[in-house]
């Protein structure tokens, strides 16, 4: 009963300040898509998975998802150049314009650079967010509990809901709690893969943190703490945002 006017409440507080770029750094598994997702819901602004962003190309058979697809399937990572063009593109969508989650971009230094530039540049000066600084989160999780999460990973074709057979299990077995869908695990899930996608990550990725500490933009939270442990410490380290 009255849920339109319910959401109207709910809404209307967050189209009064804007949030910004938010980084999500951590390694495949960490939770940074959980998080994210969480993120929306308290501050209503989207979630960019450049994973997700891949994945539907590849579904859709375009020419960037052709280029990707062998390269994803390996557990490499995609070549900067298609990754930051489509993050250009995504990100100056109207949606954007309270702010936006990075959720799996940048992983690498360039990527890291690359989006430095375009946040102060001409392409994004227009933009709602263009003056304010990206708030970077460090999810931080041991490799042996990755390893752990990856391999249990189960997420909803329907929905995108993330579960894990270990730690966060459905209440009924390999089917969705929201919408009944049946689960499925990701192609690249597998244990082969996952052992490439850690250690791209270690190679790759990892450094980025010490480029953002550098910065003294990092924000460190422990991923091994419980979900709405981690999600208490995400949001502090958001704050309330910025008026518009
Ligand atoms: P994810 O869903 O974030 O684990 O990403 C799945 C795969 O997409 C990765 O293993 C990479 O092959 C590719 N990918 C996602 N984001 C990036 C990125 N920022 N740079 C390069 N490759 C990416």
């Amino acid at each position: 009963m009255g849920t339109e006017v319910d959401k109207q409440v709910v809404e209307a507080p967050a189209k009064l300040y804007r949030v910004g770029p938010v980084v999500l750094l951590g390694a495949p598994g960490a939770g940074k898509g959980t998080q994210a997702k969480r993120i929306v819901e308290v501050h209503w602004v989207p979630q960019i998975s450049t994973g997700d962003l891949l994945r539907d190309n590849v579904g859709r058979g375009t020419e960037l998802g052709r280029q990707a697809k062998a390269i994803m399937e390996g557990g490499g990572l995609v070549s900067d150049e298609l990754v930051c063009g489509m993050v250009a593109q995504r990100v100056l969508t109207e949606d954007c314009h309270r702010g936006f989650i990075l959720d799996g971009f940048p992983r690498t230094v360039a990527q890291a650079e690359w989006l430095d530039g375009f946040l102060t540049g001409a392409e994004f000066a227009a933009h709602p967010c263009t003056s304010l600084p990206p708030v970077v989160i460090e999810i931080a999780v041991s490799y042996n509990h990755l390893f752990q999460r990856l391999t249990g990973r189960r997420s909803c074709p329907t929905c995108q809901r993330i579960y894990n057979i270990h730690f966060q299990p459905p209440r009924e077995f390999g089917r969705c709690d929201h919408d009944g869908a049946e689960l499925v695990t990701r192609k690249d899930d597998t244990e082969d893969v996952i052992a490439q996608r850690l250690k791209a990550y270690e190679r790759q990725t990892l450094p980025l943190v010490e480029y953002y500490k550098r910065q003294g933009r990092l924000r460190s939270v422990d991923g091994e703490k419980s979900l709405e442990q981690v999600t208490e410490e995400t949001l502090k380290a958001i704050g309330h945002g910025h008026s518009l």
